[in-house]
């Protein structure tokens, strides 16, 4: 199931690219255009799923 609504502001969810940025240990490592919804009111990122599996995986 894909996200629709903001869990905080109720917003509406935005469907575009975004970067995500994790730091690993000392490095910090940038995933360039995956797929993800942003809050039009207060700019909260979400995921779907699937993209925060395979982030899980990367993360590993
Ligand atoms: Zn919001």
């Amino acid at each position: 199931m894909e996200p629709d609504r903001c869990s905080f502001c109720k917003g509406r969810l935005i469907k575009g690219g975004t970067e995500f940025i994790v730091r690993v240990v000392s490095e910090l490592l940038v995933i360039r255009g995956i797929p993800a919804y942003a809050c039009e009111e207060c700019d909260e990122a979400y995921y779907t799923p699937d993209i925060s599996r395979k982030i899980d995986r990367i993360m590993e």
